[in-house]
């Protein structure tokens, strides 16, 4: 299985890269150039760029780096991306450079947030960070609920590859929701020093997120009662108790 590589780009942001054999590589989410330029000057050929959304610090370098490199761009159908990119919608392959994704419609973050899902991976953009999720500019909280709950569904042995390195600053929120989780408490404790040692804590197995990533257990009875005594919601509700620790989340200072 390849393993995926994460470039750090501007001040958060991870540039994901993957290649099966050989440099030829895809690449997602490319905000800044510099990152990748560099990687190619080791010998990285990005054969096609993956877009998840149209924000700039996924899309700023794609343009340049297209023309420099004669990569193929993949990207929802959205006019507030720039350039020429192949328009990818729910269901649709992308097989290059010996990978094959598909495309998963995530809404909920923007309207047009895409996934690409597939060897082994999922590069969940803006939409499922580790310990955390994308913050509703565009979507509803039903829909962000759903999308995360169709990522949460991938088999559990799936590498999330998130576009930002947010897992200290969510798991300081995480634990005050589940301050009695073992399992985040470990998480918490490896992300600390994978960053103390200057590592990604990325990329993290779905079966890790479900069991410590807050706005994936939203069915859970102690965190929907905890959300509920906290926000005044029907526990039993999950789109509400979502809605809530969305909210809680936002005006979270840390
Ligand atoms: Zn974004
Ligand atoms: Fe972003």
């Amino acid at each position: 299985m390849p393993f995926p590589t994460a470039l750090p780009a501007l001040s958060d942001n991870y540039i994901w890269t993957l290649a099966e054999a050989g440099a030829d590589a895809i690449i997602v989410d490319p905000g800044e150039a510099e990152p990748v330029l560099a990687a190619m000057r080791q010998g990285l050929r990005p054969r096609a760029i993956l877009v998840t959304h149209h924000h700039h610090d996924h899309t700023d370098a794609v343009a340049t780096l297209a023309e420099r490199c004669g990569a193929t761009v993949y990207a929802p159908d959205d006019a507030r991306i720039a350039g020429e990119f192949v328009p990818v919608r729910e269901g649709d392959r992308i097989e290059m450079a010996g990978l094959d994704l598909r495309v998963m419609e995530v809404p909920g973050h923007t309207r047009s947030h895409v996934a690409y899902i597939g060897e082994g991976l999922a590069f969940t953009g803006d939409t499922l960070f580790s310990l955390g999720c994308g913050r509703l500019f565009e979507g509803t909280p039903a829909q962000m609920f759903d999308s995360l709950e169709r990522l949460a569904a991938l088999p559990p042995e799936t590498r999330v590859c998130c576009a930002h390195e947010y897992t200290l600053a969510n798991a300081s929120f995480a634990l005050t929701v589940e301050p009695g989780n073992p399992a985040l408490a470990e998480r918490a404790a490896q992300a600390r020093a994978a960053r103390a040692a200057g590592l990604p804590t990325l990329p993290i197995s779905m079966d890790s997120e479900r069991k410590t990533n807050p706005f994936l257990r939203c069915r859970e009875p102690r965190l929907a009662a905890r959300v509920a005594e906290y926000a005044g919601c029907d526990p039993a509700d999950a789109v509400a108790v979502f809605t809530a620790l969305r909210r809680w989340k936002d005006g979270f200072a840390g």
